[in-house]
C-alpha cells in the first residue's frame, strides 16, 4: 500500500513524505549484530532494548521487565511463567541461578558453564516452522523478553495465534476471558470488544491517528462463534458459498473470535467505502498501513496474498500480533502471517 497521498495532510508534503520514508525504513529493533554464539552480544542486545522500550513492548508487557532481565536467551523471560519443554538434556535454571549467571555472561567469558547453547536447536514458538522469521525474531533476542507460555500459535488465547482456513480455533467455540470495551470511536451499532492488551494498543493507536486529524473508528471487533454463524450465513444467503468464503470466515475460523482483530472505518470519509476495496484510499487505511505496526497491528489480508491468506484484500481488517512481531514483519516486508510463521498457504478449507 502506498504511504503517500493523505488527502488531509496538515503538514507540508515533503515533511510528511520524509517522515513516512523514515518509518518505512525503521531499523530492526535491537540491531542485527546480535549473535547467539556470543554471550556478550546477546546481553548487549537485551540491554539495548530500554531506549526504545515504548515501541518494542510486545503484547502490552510492562516496560520494567525488559531492563531488569539482562539474562540468557533461555532465561530472559518472566520466571513466573511455566516453561515450555526444553530440548533433551537441558535443565531450566532457577531464578536465583539466572541472576547469578548474568554477571558472568556480562564479563564475556565463554566456557562450558554458559547456559546459552540449546536456543537454536529447539523451535521457540510452538506450532511455527523451525527457521521461520517468527522463530528467528525470538531466537535473535531482538524481541524483548516476555512470557514463554505466550509463544504458541496454536492456542486461541495467545497473541501469536494463527487463524486461517487450515488452522481453526481449538476449541472452535473458544471465548476469550478478558474482553474489554476499547475507549475509541465506534462506527457501527456493534458493541466493540477486544482482548485487554489489544484494546489498550488500539486506544494508543487511535489516539495517535487522531492527533494527526485522522479519526479511525471500530466497525467490528470481537465476534462470538454464534455471531459468526449469523455473519457467515448472511453472506452465503446473499452471495453463495464460494463468494462468502472469499470474504467471510466460517464459524470457528475467524480471527474476530480471538478478540485480537478488528475492522476499522474512517469517520472523516463517511461510510461509502466501509468493508470495500476503496477503503484502501482513505486516510485511516493509509495511516494504519504505515503506523499500525508501532502499536502491534498488521493489515492481515493484503493484496497479492489472496492465495496465501484465502481472503480478498481487506485494508480495514487489523490483527494484533504485538509490537515486535508486527514491526519485524514490516521491516522484513513479509505480507502474510502464514509466511512469517513458516506455515503453508491456506487458500481454502480443504
Ligand atoms: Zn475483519
Amino acid at each position: 500500500m502506498q504511504a503517500a497521498g493523505f488527502r488531509r495532510a496538515r503538514r507540508p508534503r515533503q515533511t510528511r513524505m520524509a517522515r513516512l520514508k523514515r518509518e518505512l525504513s525503521w531499523p530492526r529493533p535491537g540491531g542485527v549484530a546480535i549473535s547467539l554464539a556470543g554471550a556478550a552480544l546477546v546481553v548487549t542486545g537485551v540491554l539495548a532494548l530500554p531506549s526504545e522500550a515504548d515501541s518494542l513492548l510486545p503484547f502490552g508487557a510492562a516496560a520494567p521487565a525488559i531492563s531488569q532481565s539482562p539474562t540468557t536467551p533461555d532465561t530472559a523471560v518472566a520466571p513466573a511463567s511455566p516453561p515450555l519443554p526444553t530440548g533433551p538434556g537441558t535443565t531450566p535454571l532457577a531464578a536465583s541461578q539466572q541472576d547469578a549467571e548474568a554477571p558472568f555472561l556480562l564479563s564475556g567469558a565463554g566456557n562450558s558453564l554458559s547456559p546459552l547453547p540449546e536456543v537454536t536447536a529447539t523451535p521457540l514458538i510452538a506450532g511455527s516452522a523451525a527457521g521461520s522469521p517468527l522463530q528467528e525474531l525470538f531466537a535473535s533476542r531482538t524481541a524483548p523478553p516476555m512470557e514463554k507460555a505466550l509463544w504458541d500459535i496454536n492456542s486461541p488465547a495467545r497473541p501469536l495465534v494463527l487463524v486461517n482456513k487450515r488452522h481453526s480455533l481449538l476449541p472452535q467455540r473458544y471465548v476469550p476471558t478478558d474482553l474489554v470495551v476499547p475507549r475509541v470511536l465506534t462506527g457501527s451499532a456493534e458493541h466493540p470488544l477486544l482482548r485487554s492488551e489489544a484494546a489498550a494498543a488500539a486506544e494508543r493507536m487511535f489516539a495517535a491517528a487522531a492527533r494527526e486529524g485522522i479519526n479511525i473508528t471500530i466497525k467490528s471487533s470481537y465476534r462470538s462463534y454464534d455471531t459468526q454463524v449469523s455473519v457467515y450465513n448472511g453472506y452465503v444467503a446473499a452471495k453463495g458459498v464460494a463468494a462468502a468464503d472469499s470474504t467471510s470466515a466460517r464459524p470457528g475460523f475467524s480471527e474476530h473470535q480471538t478478540g485480537f482483530a478488528m475492522d476499522i472505518g474512517d469517520a472523516n470519509a463517511g461510510t461509502a467505502c466501509d468493508f470495500a476495496s476503496c477503503f484502501a484510499s482513505t486516510n485511516a487505511a493509509q495511516w494504519v498501513a504505515v503506523y499500525g505496526a508501532r502499536y502491534g497491528f498488521v493489515v492481515r489480508y493484503l493484496p497479492g496474498e489472496e492465495s496465501v491468506t484465502g481472503y480478498l484484500a481487506e485494508p480495514w481488517h487489523l490483527r494484533y500480533l504485538g509490537v515486535s512481531v508486527a514491526q519485524d514483519m514490516k521491516v522484513r516486508g513479509i505480507h502474510s502471517y502464514e509466511k512469517y510463521a513458516g506455515l503453508p498457504a491456506a487458500p481454502d478449507y480443504k
